[in-house]
């Protein structure tokens, strides 16, 4: 029986070819192709700029260093995300805490950010960066969150990991309308894929130019920027702050920038997709992910919740039941409070209740752009089988 995984990378003959022009060029890394894949985020998006790295872990980093997190500072994010969203803020020194979600969006609550908010400016510990997670590709509510940063003075970083492609009050995710930063992954389970990569968008050069720059060891080669130094010497390059090696290689771009042109129609077949899931699990006791009117979900994810009252297994067995069947459902997120070096900085359940109940009932089904029907219909009819 094949293995139905929950996302794949789709690599087509366009895709090798782009890769094995790159390998049989002069430069396999640090040539030509990482800027005109930058440019080409950059335009899809609407953002001014773009820095390509090799990891969102490593985007996220760099652009909580240039917005200039560091000790002492808070940065707040939704517990229901990947892991990487709150370590890259613990290794600038930050502290990290959590707003819980919204029931429906599965997404930060407006409401718990602005109590949080309220309280945090009673006690003195406004947060430096919020960073809005785009659950599942479904782009949180923006410009309330950015409202509340004007207000309360915290700059944003959008994680958009699972929402390339996807759009916000008629703009594309990424264009940064009311953001400093948005970061994207391009890890083989998103939707569009470089091996491992990452990228940052942004309307702000000075962040753009700080981020590059962190992200080749803090050097610069402009000799305006450099320190002045004896005339007779040779100064190719300067190290003016401490950075790291996140480049992207030219072989990753060349294979991001061939998948970029297949993004709209790896978004359509993943939209095409849900409605059918929409419609053949509308009997069954589970609710389905609901759509927010001002904006268009690029699906990286279809999160369904399955209700204890109306379903014969428990989670944990429907899980094991169904990976006996070949169809491998996933778990997004358990709540980053909850794992245990978080616990060791002070969470504890009951933390984010929100959080703590969804992912009791969360499953993600089956969900990539050549996902067949057949497929799909196996997944269907076994959801069916195991839960009435
Ligand atoms: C995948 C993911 C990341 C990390 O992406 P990498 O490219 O693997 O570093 C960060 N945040 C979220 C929400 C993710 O899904």
């Amino acid at each position: 029986m094949k293995y139905i995984p929950y996302g794949q990378h789709s690599i087509d003959a366009g895709d090798i070819k782009a890769v094995v022009n790159v390998l049989n060029s002069d430069f396999i890394t640090q040539g030509p192709v990482v800027p005109q894949f930058e440019d080409a985020i950059a335009n899809y998006s609407g953002a001014k700029g773009c820095v390509v790295v090799n990891s969102a872990t490593s985007a996220l980093h760099i652009a909580y260093l240039s917005l200039g997190l560091g000790p002492g500072d808070y940065l707040w994010t939704s517990p229901n995300t990947f892991v990487a969203t709150a370590n890259s803020a613990l290794h600038c020194g930050a502290k990290i805490d959590f707003v819980d979600i919204d029931h429906e969006s599965y997404n930060m609550s407006i409401e718990s950010l602005k109590l949080k908010l309220e309280f945090a400016e009673k006690n003195g510990s406004l947060p430096k960066i919020v960073v809005p997670v785009h659950f599942a590709g479904q782009p949180c509510d923006m410009k309330a969150i950015w409202q509340l940063s004007q207000r309360y003075n915290f700059r944003i970083v959008e994680d958009a990991s699972h929402a390339i492609g996807a759009t916000y009050l008629d703009a594309k995710v990424g264009s940064c309308a009311y953001s400093d930063v948005t970061v994207f992954s391009f890890h083989p389970v998103k939707i569009i894929t470089t091996g491992e990569g990452g990228a940052a968008t942004s309307n702000d050069q000075t962040l753009l130019d700080r981020m590059r720059r962190l992200s080749g060891h803090g050097l610069i080669r402009d000799h305006n920027f450099m320190e002045s130094r004896p005339d007779d010497e040779i100064w190719n390059y300067q190290q003016i702050e401490l950075g790291f090696n996140y480049r992207m290689t030219d072989l990753q771009a060349a294979l991001g920038l061939s998948q970029l042109k297949r993004l709209d129609s790896f978004v359509d077949k993943r939209r095409e997709l849900a409605r059918v899931y929409d419609n053949c699990l509308a009997d069954l006791p589970v609710v389905v992910p609901v759509q927010d009117p001002k904006s268009v979900s690029s699906y990286h994810l279809y999160p369904l919740q399955v209700l204890q009252s109306g379903c014969q297994l428990s989670q944990k067995h429907l899980f094991a039941r169904l990976h006996d069947l070949g169809i491998g459902v996933n778990l997004h997120y358990v709540p980053v409070h909850r794992q245990p070096y978080f616990e060791k900085l002070g969470f504890k359940l009951g933390d984010f209740p929100n959080a703590e109940a969804f992912y009791r009932a969360a499953m993600s089904l089956p969900m990539f752009s050549h996902l067949q029907p057949a497929d799909q219909t196996r997944v269907v009819d076994a959801l069916h089988h195991l839960i009435l």
